[in-house]
């Protein structure tokens, strides 16, 4: 029984370690079962991607099977839009649920049994106070709750009132069936809890069919032990809830039944990760939509084009724990730009062009250079830029003054044009304002392939395109949403918005090999970071890039810090 443990993919955590001793005890028979249980409220984030690596990476190193399960018992908030956005987010993830996909909303008639099956008991009553005076009555955390009138009800009479409910009888708001467990119960989720209540909503699978829906804390251990889950891990905020899961299961006699773990939710500093801020962000037009690439949602950051290995790669490293912490965005950056230096292809992109004209080189003459294109990965190969007499250069690698230490161009400064010439500054002209419109240089002959041969050296290499070649594309250039490590501390999140994280740069010119870029296609722009092709409006003949990170890697300095 003990060999099947196999050697885990990823680093043992404590849920890890409590799965492993269940195996090795014999629970459950050896099986394990965990779910990722999502509620089709609004699209999946980094946050969830963690809850995702974690379930279904227990699942595949242990022999086990993991469902996605649709939580959805709350037919006012919830959409088919969300359930299909949320498959395609897992999936892309790498979460692999074969065929056990599962709604709760498929387990309604089984809930509601079960909920017949605790007023038979005699744990469950019709109440007829109105929400706000079982709040009243709820308690505190330090003054015990007082006891419902209608709680002494019979089980005949609470079966009558809730097959009514059932049928559509009362408003509502004008009953709850509640758990009768102990209004003096120091956890306040044990004061007598709302089991069911009435909703007359039109819900996304079951139509009409129901006008009364099962609270979370009811319908979910009940989907777990439908299903045969294990481990039913899920985050802190349910640690009080954990005694109410117990309790039905254990009431209703499932034997033997899930165990709910809890861990601490990811936190990422400037960012927000809770559905009711995002799903703001979206509908008041923050953002683009859920996909826009500013955005954490799993949808936002492939879009972006962010890998799901790179994903994968932050939720492994981040580990799992109790304790609650916030996680540095850097280090998500940090392992997008670790997977990317890898797999990018190196281009060379002009941003925001100036003019480069190369006086003494031959008016018609094109060279094809050779280039590397990547030199991580030998069997990337090369392709070739074509060279000629004006080329394209980025605006801010020529200085009519230069600062101390500028070793691009410059008035008699030489530099590399990378994998082509040496080149020295013989002037520029400006326009009425000041602007450069243009810079000239002459080119060394004996420099090709960017290389001189009496062993001179120089300090700087730009890269460049040539203009009769070049393709153009709109480049989106992205900053954080926020302003803040914590927009959260705030009441409100929003005055911390970032009215820079968007810029846009049009007329931005490329080596012409990137003409083949396809949507998703990611690539190193030299010296400017990684750039993918835009899913949604990047065509043929109108490229559109977003920027998917920068070059700078402040994480890897603060790991070398520490
Ligand atoms: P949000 O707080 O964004 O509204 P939620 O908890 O309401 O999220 P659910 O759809 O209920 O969203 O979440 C599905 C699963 O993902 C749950 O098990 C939940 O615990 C987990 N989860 C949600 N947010 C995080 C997070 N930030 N870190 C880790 N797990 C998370
Ligand atoms: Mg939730």
């Amino acid at each position: 029984m003990t060999d099947v443990i196999q050697k885990p993919e990823a680093p043992l955590n404590f849920i890890r370690a409590i799965v492993e001793a269940d195996i090795k005890a014999g629970k459950n028979g050896g099986r394990v079962q965990t779910r990722f249980p999502p509620e089709p409220n609004g699209y999946l984030h980094i946050g969830h991607a963690k809850s995702i690596c974690l379930n279904f990476g227990i699942a595949r190193d242990y022999n086990g099977v993991c469902s996605l399960r649709f939580d959805d018992t709350n037919p006012s908030k919830e959409e088919v839009e969300y359930v299909e956005s949320i498959e395609e987010d897992a999936r892309w993830l790498g979460a692999d649920w074969g065929a056990n996909r599962f709604f709760a909303s498929d387990y309604f008639e089984r809930i509601y049994a079960c909920a017949e099956r605790l007023i038979e008991m005699g744990k469950a009553y019709v109440d007829d106070q109105s929400a706000e005076q079982i709040r009243e009555n709820r308690g505190t955390l330090t003054a015990p709750g007082v006891n419902s009138p209608w709680r002494e009800r019979t089980p005949e009479e609470n079966l009558d009132l809730f097959r009514r409910m059932r049928a559509g009888e009362f408003e509502e708001g004008s009953r709850v069936l509640r758990a009768k467990i102990d209004m003096a119960a120091a956890n306040v989720v044990m004061r007598d809890p709302a089991l069911y209540r009435i909703k007359k909503a039109h819900h996304h699978r079951t139509g009409d069919a129901w006008c009364i829906y099962p609270m979370y804390d009811f319908a979910h251990c009940l989907s777990d032990a439908i299903e045969g889950v294990t481990h039913s891990v899920c985050t802190l905020e349910f640690e009080n809830n954990r005694e109410l899961y117990d309790w039905v299961l254990d009431t209703l006699g499932f034997d033997p039944r899930p165990r709910q773990y809890e861990f601490a939710r990811l936190n990422l500093t400037r960012t927000v990760l809770s559905k009711r801020k995002l799903i703001q962000l979206v509908q008041e037009g923050h953002v683009t939509g859920w996909d826009d690439p500013r955005m954490p949602t799993i949808s936002g950051l492939r879009r972006r084009g962010y890998t799901p290995e790179a994903v994968r790669d932050f939720c492994e490293r981040i580990g799992v724990a109790r304790s609650e912490n916030t996680v540095d965005v850097a280090l998500l950056e940090h392992c997008v730009r670790e997977d990317l230096n890898k797999r990018a292809a190196r281009r060379m992109a002009v941003l925001k062009p100036l003019k480069l004209v190369v006086e003494n080189y031959p008016e018609d003459q094109v060279e094809e250079f050779a280039l590397q294109n990547n030199p991580e990965d030998e069997r990337a190969g090369t392709r070739t830029a074509p060279f000629s007499k004006v080329l394209w250069i980025e605006r801010d690698d020529f200085r009519q003054t230069p600062p101390p230490k500028y070793f691009r161009l410059a008035p008699g400064q030489e530099v590399r044009l990378r994998g082509a010439y040496y080149v020295t500054c013989t002037g520029f002209s400006a326009d009425d304002s000041g602007e450069v419109t243009e810079v000239r240089c002459t080119y060394d002959p004996a420099t090709r392939g960017g290389w001189s041969q009496d062993g001179r050296k120089v300090k700087g290499t730009i890269h460049w395109v040539s203009a009769a070649h070049a393709v153009e594309a709109e480049v989106r250039l992205y900053d954080f949403l926020f302003t803040v490590d914590n927009p959260s501390a705030d009441k409100d999140f929003k005055t911390h918005l970032n009215p820079d994280s968007l810029e846009t740069l049009a007329g931005c010119k490329l080596e012409p090999a990137l003409d083949e870029a396809r949507p998703g296609d990611r690539f190193q722009f030299e010296r400017l970071g990684y750039f993918t092709a835009d899913a949604k409006d990047c065509r043929p003949g109108a490229l559109v890039f977003n920027r998917t990170a920068t070059l700078r890697d402040t994480w890897a300095k603060i790991e070398k810090k520490g």
